[in-house]
């Protein structure tokens, strides 16, 4: 018989029940009972959801995120937290969003205000952790007191509980050192309460524990390698069985020590590692578990159940008790339940599963290897009927798409001319100062906008209402920017819910779903659009706006795009062809919206590509192919234009140094980018690699609220002028100004417009 179980559920509900409460509790709407009682609630749904496997995580349930529970679990505060004295779960809000000071003078020490705790990226996913901090004196004392909670309450349930712990190796490689420690030499340190979380849980009576060490797909050193091998010798233990599970790719030269390490199980992400199958079964010792991962965690595609059958049948052969099967990673990466969908087209939601109907996927699988293919025989004909039509649908497939894409040729990414003749015409025919002034397309999204678009949504409002208040709205923002005196003006975006979003909903080959939502950090969630056919742009999508908002002014006007690659991260992607292939398919649309913008008059168009950086595999030795398609697909959708067309780009991030040749290689006239709490340092990398073209380095972080100063900004350009000659700089905000209030972008921009004036007097 196989085994089933699942190594996490998404916690944040199907209708995004901890959202609500979180945000609740933190504006003190409802009491810290309410929202503790919610969870349990959660959890309870969960585990009952997921009670036909053979083994239920416990401990994936987090109020906030499993990387920052790890780091109480492990007693790894940093210093500024450690001296809080109400309760923990408070303490973790604490360190998760920061929190300004307030209260007692006598209570600077605990209840005061701390900073947040760093965030980022948890691998390859959109999903963002607390970063554990680590320095010369960290040391670790349990407090397993949440973990066991839950342990018990799933035990009240029946559940058959597998609680799951992030391991130790794991837990130091995602931290960062605060001073110069070696995070590996705290390992020593941290091994023995590890040791004792292992002995009190073989205490409560648990059979297997899940430790995730997704390290093991990455690119290790020796020493990290080494550090995986010390660090289960010294846990092994026979008190309670350890399934250690990797996820998000292949083991490659990772796998013959993760086959060497003395656990009793092992978990393997099998969608994308299938390849390494031969070699597991090889290596693998004939006492040990193999886990396999068969249904794809990431993505929300149904599964093709009977070519899933065909290679894994002869393994359970093989293996018979010793096969286990599970979703590829935990469930966390993917919606709750595809039937809340209502409003999705009936075909297209018949391809699709969630975390729900993925464990029913394994379920069929199991019960297939258990009893025979004929015990789900019609479970699996429904799934070959949606495969099938899925694979043979006129929806997904689109010929001249196709046909578009197979002529993609190197001319198509290739300006008439190199940059410097460009600008030269450019500056020529755009007359602007030096130390130009321009922002990065969106104004304030207020509450009055939010409205026109939902009630236009709701087909409350008319087409022809609509579009009168959005040119109200156009309207204002330029007469705003003009009397800031800006060079470079927007439009404001007030016709876009979301940068990606308002582009899927104009493209044929996009569907949206109403509860596809996915946690990213804390109680913030995303709804990816879902790219399920290929690619094609029926009708321009900016045109209109962009033309009304020239007609108003003599100022340039900026065309503002989504560039095709993050159109392409920032969506739940198809399985069924390269990624690098819609790409192209994107790229295409967004070059024929550029020629259209172009043809209406529009001299400057802006492509922001915000999450270029977002893609980068796991493994850096696939980077540079995923550099090269990204970046061409760029050059595809921007490289059309004429000479005259200025074309920038925008990417709100700051770390280019491993990225530049890139960046560079994308060619973009103008390119705008976060730099102001870096102060300027950022464009160190762009000065060392020679980069060519203009910077607009950002001079305020839109994300705070504070004005800043015009001496402060002129101080900036100043560092930035050190670095990238004055002639080729612009000045900008870091990014988007949606998320302020027009009370705070006024002054703020009054400041920045003042700086530029100084500044050009000395030039
Ligand atoms: N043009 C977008 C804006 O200004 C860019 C947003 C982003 O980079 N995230 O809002
Ligand atoms: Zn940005």
């Amino acid at each position: 018989m196989v085994t089933t179980h699942n190594l996490g559920f998404p916690r944040i509900g199907a209708r995004r029940e901890l959202k609500f409460a979180l945000e609740s509790y933190w504006k003190g709407q409802s009491s810290r009972d309410a929202l503790t009682a919610l969870g349990a609630t959660l959890r309870q749904r969960h585990w009952q959801q997921q009670s036909a496997l053979d083994l239920v995580p416990v401990g994936d349930f987090s109020f906030y995120d499993q990387v920052l529970d790890t780091s109480f679990m492990l007693g790894n505060l940093p210093e500024r937290a450690r001296h809080f004295h109400g309760d923990t779960l408070d303490n973790v809000f604490r360190v998760a969003r920061g929190r300004s000071a307030q209260g007692a003078e006598e209570h600077t020490a605990c209840c005061a205000g701390i900073a947040a705790g760093e965030m980022t990226k948890w691998f390859d996913t959109n999903y963002h952790y607390i970063v554990p901090e680590f320095t010369a004196d960290t040391t670790f004392r349990l407090d397993a007191s949440r973990l066991l909670q839950q342990l018990a309450e799933a035990r009240a349930q029946h559940v058959r509980a597998k609680p799951v712990i992030i391991g130790p190796v794991s837990y130091l490689w995602l931290g960062k050192a605060k001073d110069d420690t070696d995070r590996l030499a705290l390992l020593e340190r941290l091994l023995p309460v590890y040791a004792e979380l292992l002995a009190q849980l073989a205490a409560q009576g648990v059979e297997w524990v899940q430790i995730d060490e997704p390290v093991l797909v990455t690119e290790l050193d020796a020493d990290w390698q080494q550090a995986l091998g010390h660090a289960y010798r010294q846990l092994a233990t026979d008190h309670i069985r350890v399934l250690l599970a990797s996820y998000f790719g292949p083991l490659q030269d990772n796998l013959p020590l993760a086959c060497r390490l003395p656990v009793a199980g092992l978990h393997v992400d099998a969608v994308n590692a299938r390849d390494e199958l031969p070699s597991l079964l090889k290596l693998l010792p004939s006492d040990k578990v193999l886990s396999l991962g068969v249904i794809n965690g990431r993505n929300i595609w149904k599964a093709d159940l009977a070519a899933t059958l065909d290679w894994l049948e002869p393994v359970a052969a093989q293996l018979g008790e010793r096969l286990w099967i599970a979703p590829s990673c935990s469930l966390l990466h993917v919606p709750v339940d595809l039937a809340s969908e209502q409003k999705l087209d009936a075909d297209i939601r018949s391809w699709l599963a969630f975390a729900l109907q993925k464990l029913d996927e394994l379920a069929v699988l199991a019960t297939a290897l258990n009893r025979g293919r004929t015990a789900v025989a019609a479970e699996l004909a429904e799934n070959a009927a949606a495969i099938a039509a899925r694979r043979t649908s006129p929806r997904v497939t689109n010929p001249a798409v196709k046909a578009a894409v197979s002529c993609i040729s190197p001319a198509l990414g290739q300006r008439q001319s190199p940059y410097p003749v460009r600008i030269r015409k450019q500056s020529a025919l755009l007359a602007l100062p030096p130390y130009p002034t321009t922002t990065i397309g969106s104004f304030p999204q207020t509450a009055e906008i939010r409205q026109v678009r939902s009630r236009y949504k709701a087909g409350e409002l008319s087409e022809a209402a609509y579009r009168t208040a959005i040119q109200a709205e156009i309207a204002h923002c330029i007469r705003e920017q003009e009397a800031l005196g800006l060079d470079v003006l927007v439009h404001g975006e007030a016709e876009r819910n979301d940068m990606v979003e308002y582009f899927g909903e104009q493209l044929d080959g996009y569907a949206f779903s109403q509860f596809g939502w996915v946690q990213s950090y804390g109680s913030r969630c995303v709804k990816p659009p879902i790219l399920f056919g290929d690619i094609s742009r029926p009708k321009p999508m900016t045109v209109e706006w962009i033309r009304y908002a020239q007609s108003l002014t003599d100022k340039p006007m900026k065309g503002m795009l989504t560039g095709p690659v993050t159109i392409l991260n920032w969506s739940f992607v198809r399985d069924d062809q390269p990624r690098s292939v819609s790409c192209q398919q994107l790229a295409l649309a967004i070059r024929e919206e550029v020629l259209d913008l172009e043809r209406a008059g529009v001299r400057i168009i802006q492509i922001d590509e915000a999450a270029l950086r977002e893609g980068l595999p796991l493994r850096r030795s696939q980077w540079q192919a995923y550099l090269d398609w990204a970046v061409e697909a760029f050059r595809i959708s921007a490289n059309g234009v004429q000479d005259e067309t200025q074309i920038h780009t925008h990417m709100c991030y700051s770390e280019f140094n491993d990225i530049i040749a890139a960046i560079a290689g994308m060619d973009a006239d103008v390119i705008t980018i976060e730099t102001s709490r870096s102060d300027m340092e950022l464009l160190d990398v762009f000065d060392d690699f020679k980069y060519p073209n203009e910077i607009g380095p950002g001079v305020y972080d839109i994300h705070s609220p504070n004005i800043p100063t015009r001496e402060h900004i002129v101080q900036l350009m100043q560092k930035a002028a050190e670095r990238i000659p004055a002639g080729r700089l612009w000045v900008n905000p870091d990014c988007g100004l949606k998320t302020r209030q027009w009370a705070e972008v006024i002054p703020a921009l009054t400041q920045m417009v003042a700086a530029a004036r100084t500044l050009r007097a000395t030039v």
